[in-house]
């Protein structure tokens, strides 16, 4: 029998490397009213393996940060993980992991749960494999001994490992035990490793390449490292948060069989420049389109507007008023120094001529701007103000004739009109240059419009990528799909990024271990 074979992980994966799902309570509302915007009252919650007929995944990561312990009660008297992922409907095997979620504590000086609670939550939601408890070190650094913290973090590592063998051992829980690295460099790395080897473990996590910002040369510098302890062992590897594909023939040389990572997920929901995952792992932009009538920042930005309105028009009366004023003084400076030659002056107790020249001609001035305020001026003013209200009505004026954007109803109205425009777009209904022009008067109701971001959303639309892609949440959901603008077209997004990225997963894993083995990359039961 092969070393490797004596782990049960490597026989049922066929020692090829499989991509797992880092599990974030991400469902969608199969029933969400997108043209309301309102959740129905038969709310059907689905998780991507529910949605999509072909898999998007080889296993689950479930990390115990997202669960608080009252939760993981509840999961556990419902039947445990599979149930409440519904994992146990599936036709194929899903395998489900579990880790206790290192990132989220990662800043404070220990770790804010125990070896007892991991060791409970992976048993009583009979967890298929977990991982160690441990702390991330945070700095990745080319050699040397690591600061004493660092050291601190990666001996609280090993001891945690230590102690959950030791119970599993003694406990037979039922779930494999992952032991886990973490370390600052790639010689301690393996010090680790071979520790942890010695001491019976046969499967590791590397963890912390994602939380240290670790290029692929250093990722690759680590698990090059440790592949004497991997042979000399029969070990096999886990990596946390990374799967690029340049890495892939590092993770196969070194017998990383299983990895996780969130990048395209986070992607989707992140920014509006890469969030829909096209073809060649290339991405389409999508767009930031608050709500008008609930989000908070569509109610900044409406807020913001009038303020900025209001602050344009007190700022051109002042200027206005200062010009007008000026232009009066100087007219009566030059009447009241006529009157001087003339020596019509009137009596005055300043002596001074220049002076009693311009007192006169200032009293004079308010006098007669009291009795009729400048309007000339003010009429430019509030034109300037329309010009900008009315920006590019010209191509659409029937569409927008009657709307006061400038207040948020007609605001809300835009928003639906925008989105109307959108969906008959995507229906071949409307030019991309009709749809474009409505987009755009919503779109320029708000502080934040960025008209680059804009084009380069013009190019998603022109593109259409979502009406090409074979996805089951693309078809559902159309050009909506393209949009950050709600939860619910946020967690379509992340599950066609899901999707996508596991065909070309696939595809990069048949290449690197060949078409003939095509047959042998599914999973094992
Ligand atoms: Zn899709």
């Amino acid at each position: 029998m092969n070393k490797f074979e004596e782990n049960p992980t490597v026989q049922r994966y066929n020692n090829k490397i499989q991509l797992f799902f880092p599990y974030n309570g991400h469902a969608v509302n199969t029933n969400y009213d997108f043209q309301a915007e309102e959740h129905t009252d038969n709310r059907i919650k689905k998780f991507p393996h529910e949605i999509f007929s072909e898999k998007s995944y080889d296993g689950i990561l479930v990390a115990k940060s997202l669960y608080n312990e009252k939760q993981i009660e509840k999961i556990a008297a419902e039947g445990g993980i599979k149930k409440h992922l519904r994992l146990d409907q599936l036709p194929y095997d899903v395998p489900v992991m579990g880790d206790c979620g290192a990132p989220r504590y990662m800043h404070k000086h220990m770790p804010d749960i125990t070896t007892d609670q991991l060791f409970n939550y992976y048993t009583s939601l009979g967890f298929d494999y977990g991982i160690s408890l441990d702390h991330i070190i945070g700095q990745y650094e080319h050699g040397g001994k690591g600061t004493a913290e660092q050291r601190r973090r990666r001996d609280l590592t090993i001891n945690n490992n230590f102690e959950l063998l030791e119970r599993v051992k003694k406990e037979q829980p039922g779930w494999y035990l992952i032991g886990s690295i973490q370390a600052w460099s790639a010689q301690s790395f393996r010090d680790v490793a071979l520790e942890l080897a010695k001491g019976g473990f046969k499967y590791l996590a590397m963890g912390g390449p994602l939380n240290m910002g670790m290029p692929d040369s250093d990722v690759a510098d680590v698990l090059k490292g440790l592949s004497d302890v991997v042979n000399d062992y029969g070990i096999c590897l886990h990596v946390l948060g990374v799967t690029r594909y340049s890495l892939l023939p590092v993770f196969k040389e070194c017998n990383v069989i299983t990895c996780d990572s969130a990048t395209h997920m986070v992607r989707a929901v992140i920014g509006p420049h890469q969030a829909y995952l096209g073809e060649e792992n290339g991405y389409h932009a999508g767009l930031v389109m608050p709500k008008a009538n609930s989000s908070f920042r569509a109610k900044r930005y409406v807020k913001s507007f009038d303020e900025k309105e209001a602050e344009i028009l007190k700022k051109k009366d002042a200027e206005v008023l200062q010009k007008e004023k000026d232009a009066l003084l100087e007219k009566e400076i030059a009447k009241q120094k006529k009157n001087i030659l003339l020596g019509k002056l009137k009596s005055s107790k300043v002596q001074d001529e220049e002076e009693k020249v311009k007192l006169l001609a200032e009293r004079s001035v308010d006098a007669s701007m009291k009795k009729a305020p400048p309007g000339k001026g003010l009429e430019i003013r509030r034109n300037s103000i329309e010009d900008h209200m009315k920006f590019g009505e010209d191509v659409m004026p029937n569409l927008l004739e009657g709307l006061d954007r400038k207040t948020k109803d007609g605001i809300e109205k835009l928003d639906i009109m925008a989105r109307d425009a959108l969906r008959s777009y995507d229906r071949g209904e409307i030019s991309l240059q009709e749809a474009k022009n409505v987009l755009l008067q919503y779109l320029r109701c708000f502080d934040g419009f960025n008209p680059k971001y804009f084009e380069n959303f013009i190019t998603t639309l022109e593109n259409k990528p979502w009406q090409k892609c074979g996805c089951q949440m693309c078809q559902d959901t159309g050009v909506d799909i393209v949009l950050l603008r709600s939860g619910e077209t946020g967690c379509r997004r992340i599950f066609h990024n899901l999707w996508k990225y596991y065909r070309s997963w696939d595809k990069a894993i048949k290449e690197l271990y060949g078409e003939e083995d095509k047959e042998n990359t599914s999973v094992q039961n």
